[in-house]
């Protein structure tokens, strides 16, 4: 029996994990639950999965809850309580599936705890990705990544040798916006960006696929978990989203990873790893998929790629500096507040702005994001 704690349960994500958790009782049981503030699909989860302990970390959210009284459970608020479910003594996989690198901490606790990690939190890996290696070697502790592209390089890595690995090969569905002008997108509509040809999702990562920021964040987050340089990372455009992504060998072979659109397939492989369960879905039929096309992604229409790339270039604390900067601006794209193609506009000014030292540590990383985050917050208000 693998014990489980599910970090941001209510989410896309989360969702689907209890899903496939619900598939499998004899051989995953769920310890522990955190939320933001969504008590509604908490207390189902809590009915449905009996937990030891759950998090709230939204207080006034909390605070309604515990007005409830629930028996036997351990009931821990505010963001603290994030990092002690990721190294709660009973679990033995922490699904990390927060959104945005306030996961970052939850992170490191949970390899300083030693657990399995299964990562879908790909923010902690863009913004502290130097220092979450350091701690995983450190522990000895395991990731497995649970984004599909990475997970699909993950088995495409199963019994390889990382030295005769030539390239990474990541594949973009090229969001709902594929072909259009930048001059076109500056006009397209919140509920437009939330309508993903092909992926359910949350929100945050809906936006950041239409920009492909989404892309430059896993580009990003390859270059840690894989220890590949970037400029051995490449992005191709896959619209129909079968191949999740390749790895290219020395002696020239690609292998890639197919399948159908759907999270549950690398959340699975993620909770059962080493060994395969049966599919949730239907076979992937290649007959009706047809046609496979790969092409350039559009980087001058679609400059966050770009963007990324540049971060990762300048190393240090530009990538925290980044993903920071996207954070608020999506968020302010959600509310209305900025038009979509305002969204790369905070993000380069902010890292224009920002200057780098030459250490690295957890606290810096915090500071350089901290300041990101109030610099775009005033771009933002400015514009
Ligand atoms: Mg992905």
């Amino acid at each position: 029996m693998k014990n489980i704690v599910i970090l941001g349960s209510s989410g896309s994500i989360g969702k689907q994990t209890v899903d496939i958790i619900k598939r499998h009782p004899d051989l995953f049981k769920v310890v522990g639950l955190s939320v933001q503030s969504n008590i509604k699909v908490l207390e189902k989860q809590i009915t449905e999965l009996k937990p030891k302990v759950v998090a709230i970390t939204d207080e006034a959210a909390a605070k309604s809850f515990k007005d409830k009284n629930y028996e036997g459970i351990e009931i821990i608020t505010g963001l603290d309580g994030l990092e002690y479910l990721a190294a709660y003594s009973d679990a033995n996989i922490v699904l990390n599936a927060l959104v945005g690198s306030v996961g970052l901490k939850s992170t490191l606790s949970a390899l300083k705890a030693g657990k399995i990690l299964a990562l879908a939190n790909k923010e902690s890996m863009v913004a502290g990705g130097a220092i979450v290696n350091r701690i995983k070697e450190e522990s000895g502790a395991t990731i497995i990544p649970v984004d599909s592209e990475h997970n699909a390089i993950f088995q495409c890595l199963v019994g390889e040798c990382k030295d005769e690995v030539e390239r990474l090969i990541i594949t973009a569905s090229g969001g709902p916006f594929r072909g259009r002008s930048f001059n076109d997108l500056k006009s397209v509509t919140v509920e437009e960006a939330l309508a993903h040809p092909r992926w359910t999702m949350g929100p945050k990562i809906t936006i950041d696929s239409a920009t492909l920021m989404n892309k430059g964040l896993e580009v990003i987050e390859a270059r840690w978990l894989f220890d590949m340089p970037y400029e051995k990372i490449d992005v191709v455009v896959h619209p129909q989203s079968i191949v999740h992504s390749m790895v290219e060998f020395k002696d020239g072979s690609i292998k890639a990873h197919l399948g159908k659109t759907d999270m549950r397939i690398p959340i699975q492989y993620a909770l059962s790893y080493p060994e395969r369960l049966p599919s949730p879905l239907p076979s992937l039929n290649l007959i009706e998929v047809a046609q496979l096309t790969f092409e350039k992604p559009d980087i001058k229409n679609f400059p966050c790629l770009k963007l990324a790339f540049e971060s990762i270039k300048r190393g240090k604390t530009y990538p925290a500096v980044l993903n920071a900067a996207n954070e608020e601006a999506v968020d302010a794209f959600l509310k209305k507040k900025i038009s979509f193609t305002t969204i790369p506009y905070v993000i380069e000014k902010v890292m224009d702005e920002h200057e780098a030292g030459n250490e690295l540590d957890l606290g810096i990383l915090l500071e350089a994001e901290r300041w990101a985050r109030s610099r775009a917050r005033e771009v933002i208000d400015l514009h």
